[in-house]
């Protein structure tokens, strides 16, 4: 778990066209987020998303870009491939910098664990949270609450 939040990762879309480096830097811890629109976008019951560098991740055969507005009322761009329809991070344009990756593109997903899970209020109900970890119903207010729950520094 710790390793992920240092080490060099890869990770790619399905059909092999994208991949990616994740350099050492910054990180935020994974978390899972319950948001509907969330739900929505990924036709899923959760999304699992880790915040890094923008810098750090090196992707050169991105082709695809879409845009949509988190709970928050921020606009985001996404990104991924045009082929298989993978989509593999975004851009919340409030925080220029910033890179939301989707864990479950990693190579390494499997060894993901979300540190925190997000708008809890609208989880689905036949998922149940690990004991002890750290929920809440809506997404942290401020860049300084994001960092006090999920800030990682390398
Ligand atoms: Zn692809
Ligand atoms: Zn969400």
């Amino acid at each position: 778990m710790n390793e992920l939040l240092s080490e060099t990762l890869q990770g790619g879309c399905n059909c092999g066209a994208v991949r990616y480096t994740l350099t050492p830097g910054f990180r935020m811890g994974p978390y899972a987020c319950h948001c509907t629109l969330c739900q929505t976008r990924t036709g899923s019951a959760f999304a699992e998303h880790m915040v890094v560098l923008r810098s750090a991740l090196e992707v050169p055969g991105a082709d695809w870009e879409g845009k949509t507005v988190n709970p928050s009322g921020a606009e985001v761009m996404l990104y991924g491939c045009n082929s298989c329809g993978a989509r593999l991070w975004g851009e919340n344009l409030t925080v220029p910098g910033l890179a939301t990756l989707r864990c479950g593109t990693l190579d390494r997903s499997a060894e993901v664990e979300p540190e925190a899970h997000l708008w809890v209020s609208s989880k689905q109900a036949w998922i149940t949270l690990p004991h002890g970890t750290k929920a809440m119903d809506e997404q942290p207010r401020s860049n300084e609450e994001w960092m006090r729950e999920l800030g990682h520094m390398p």
